[in-house]
């Protein structure tokens, strides 16, 4: 105990601190997270951020060997929300004081798909007077259309390097010019030069991902300075290659305590940054989500994708809510983020304690 005590009080932490942080169990662990809330509490108070969450296409040209929504996967049904429907998303976001926007969608790349996000950008900009914050996590692009949608209104950008370490890398995606290592770090770099708010992260619990890989995760997003982390636990698909290795996974238990403890260990390590609590942990636990706020994590990503097509965006087995209309999401959330012990930051953006310091800098 006396060890945690003294790393966890520390401004600096080695690879080998972060381990132990990450091995955390008993005592130590509950210490640990009373150790990451309190540093939220002091560095950015009790408020939660929503972020209203639009899948609005499972169409996708990457094979990433994880994911329910590959290219590769013929048995699920492909759809792509008309503007209309994405427009009247955004407005919902906006009249229910969600503050923010999230559009996500499989990687495209295509001239039409870039003019096609450039005018919905534009419109709901437009529509809610420059109210409404928006993060748009759409893959790999280039800095030209990067910088397009940035001009066009979006300033936040979430793109997972999904971990660290290039040979795990090669592991959970084909190994092709689709799927590069490199391009996906200079795309971040190409983020954070044209002034996004860029957000990375890692999925927790891969098979052949080992502790000192987590910790390499955590100390990559310190050394590249990250604004915002989303990050989860792994969880298999049943119809994709990476399902091959279910039985080198820890339980669904343990990847999930383990996700709580990567997200106050980085808390910790990054005391002014934003931290989603991602969908995948209400996969594994109902209040998972809940669970992280208590233990560092300050933004939430409440789907408000219309339910007809939430199940054809499930990248793993159990997506939570799949059954369920943006409006019932409203009122069930609300209750539940009271219940851990933090208030909602109703029509406000939420930006990243940390972005604004940066650009001080
Ligand atoms: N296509 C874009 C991209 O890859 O950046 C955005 C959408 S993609 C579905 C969003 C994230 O889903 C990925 O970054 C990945 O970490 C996560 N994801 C995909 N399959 C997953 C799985 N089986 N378990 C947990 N997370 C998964
Ligand atoms: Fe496509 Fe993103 Fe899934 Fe990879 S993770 S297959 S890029 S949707």
């Amino acid at each position: 105990m006396d060890q945690l005590i003294k790393i966890i009080n520390q401004t600096e932490f080695s690879k080998q601190d972060i381990v132990t942080m990450l091995c955390a169990e008993g005592e130590d662990k509950k210490l640990l997270f009373a150790k990451a809330k309190e540093i939220k509490e002091k560095e950015i108070g009790k408020k939660v951020h929503y972020r209203g969450l639009i899948e609005f296409s499972n169409i996708c040209s990457k094979d990433c060997l994880y994911c329910g929504i590959r290219k590769g996967n013929y048995e699920v049904e492909r759809f792509n929300l008309s503007d209309a429907e994405i427009i009247a998303a955004a407005k919902f976001a906006h009249e229910n004081k969600y503050g923010s926007f999230v559009m996500q969608s499989g990687e495209i790349s295509s001239p039409a798909f870039t003019d096609r996000i450039e005018n919905l950008l534009k419109k709901i900009k437009k529509i809610t007077n420059g109210e409404l914050g928006i993060t748009i996590s759409l893959g790999e692009q280039s800095q030209e259309t990067y910088q397009k949608w940035f001009d066009a209104g979006a300033h936040r950008y979430l793109l997972r390097i999904e971990s660290s370490n290039k040979e795990l890398y090669y592991k959970i995606h084909p190994k092709d010019e689709m799927h590069n290592f490199e391009k996906r770090l200079n795309c971040l770099y190409a983020l954070q030069k044209i002034g996004y708010q860029t957000g990375t992260g890692v999925m927790i619990g891969l098979p052949f991902q080992t502790m000192e890989d987590l910790a390499n995760d955590i100390l990559f997003m310190k050394t590249f300075d990250v604004d915002m982390v989303g990050m989860g636990p792994y969880i298999e698909h049943p119809n994709t290659p990476l399902n091959d290795y279910t039985a080198e996974l820890m339980p669904l238990i343990k990847r999930f305590d383990l996700a709580l403890k990567m997200i106050a260990t980085l808390r910790i390590v990054m005391p002014d940054i934003n931290i989603a609590a991602a969908t995948a942990l209400q996969a594994i636990d109902p209040i998972g989500r809940e669970k992280a706020v208590k233990v560092g994590a300050n933004i939430i990503m409440p789907n408000i994708t219309p339910g007809k097509y939430r199940n054809n965006y499930k990248l793993y087995n159990n997506k939570p809510c799949v059954d369920e209309e943006p409006e019932e999401c409203v009122s069930c959330l609300d209750v539940r983020i009271r219940l851990a012990d933090a208030s909602i930051g109703y029509d406000e953006w939420g930006d990243s304690k940390h972005f604004s310091k940066r650009r001080e800098v």
